[in-house]
């Protein structure tokens, strides 16, 4: 997955939170099993709880200031969206915007992304790089630490982790869609379980970012240029393995050897690949996962 180099990516928001950085994880002795562990954790918690954690439980910092004072704002050529991570993170902004403002009516855009390292303040409180990319609600912001995406790169390739970052962001950015059309309204965001309200927002969540992926290769800037070079057959079937990896019961065999539905929170292997491939065959109008029974959600 690579961007065409001609177009332009400057409408994507996308901001580097300072204060930690130039701040190294480990270091000297040791330092490669705590890049391990906090490794471990991201992909637990990006497969955990990527929003109904975030808008249940860290309410203590809820309505206060944030410093943003310290924010960089990216400001990144295509060409080095291709080269570096937290500039593709600005392409895929870039895209999301202008493929969601098409489907959605009243459409607006979220209010960022925050690229933070180790820790900052949200408005749903304070996060640490062991949630993993997460949307906060209330405000309207995606957050990331991209040390989630070298584990990515890592796991399935340079290409493929590509194309793998993108439908993180494409699912993350599909919260949005659901806060701000209202469908996470009245949710029990904290429940558990195979056909539960959170299970049923992240598959919708993933085939919204099916759908956007579908698309991407068709959207043009506003030169005409397309921002992305052809994806191919085998980069989808990668991002597929993505999405089969960050499945309940595949992670909860790894790292517990046994499988609980009962405290499933995003759908099994299965039914991330099932609800990602109905989106990129299709539009977000498909991605009903409510108000199905719940053998067909998978
Ligand atoms: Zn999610």
């Amino acid at each position: 997955m690579t961007f065409n180099e001609n177009a332009d990516i400057s409408s994507g928001k996308v901001s580097r939170r300072g204060g930690g950085r130039g701040m190294k994880i480990g270091g000297g002795a040791g330092g490669g099993a705590i890049v391990i562990v906090i490794i471990v954790l991201l992909v637990q918690h990006f497969t955990g709880v990527d929003v109904s954690g975030v808008a249940g439980g860290l309410s203590g910092l809820q309505g206060q200031q944030i410093d943003t004072s310290g924010d960089e704002q990216l400001q990144c050529t295509a060409a080095e969206a291709n080269k570096d991570a937290n500039c593709r993170i600005q392409g895929a902004a870039a895209l999301l915007q202008d493929y969601w403002s098409k489907q959605v009516q009243g459409y607006t855009d979220p209010q960022g992304i925050v690229i933070f390292d180790q820790s900052t303040t949200t408005g749903c409180g304070a996060a640490s790089t062991d949630m993993g990319p997460f949307y906060c609600p209330t405000d309207q912001t995606i957050y990331i630490d991209p040390k989630f995406y070298d584990e990515l790169a890592q796991q399935f390739g340079e290409e493929a982790g590509a194309l793998a970052q993108l439908y993180v962001i494409g699912h993350e950015w599909g919260h949005h869609i659901q806060n701000i059309t209202g469908t996470m309204k009245g949710k029990n965001l904290s429940a558990t379980g195979a056909s539960s309200d959170s299970v049923r927002l992240e598959l919708q969540a993933d085939c919204y970012a099916g759908a956007w992926i579908g698309d991407a290769q068709a959207e043009t800037d506003e030169n005409g240029q397309h921002y992305l070079n052809p994806v191919t057959k085998d980069q989808i079937a990668d991002a597929l393995k993505a999405a089969a990896a960050v499945g309940d019961d595949h992670i909860q065999q790894a790292t517990q050897g046994a499988v609980n539905p009962e405290s499933f929170t995003h759908g099994t292997s299965a039914e991330r690949q099932k609800w990602f491939t109905t989106g990129l065959n299709g539009e977000p109008v498909d991605c009903q996962t409510f108000g199905i029974p719940a053998s067909q959600l998978s």
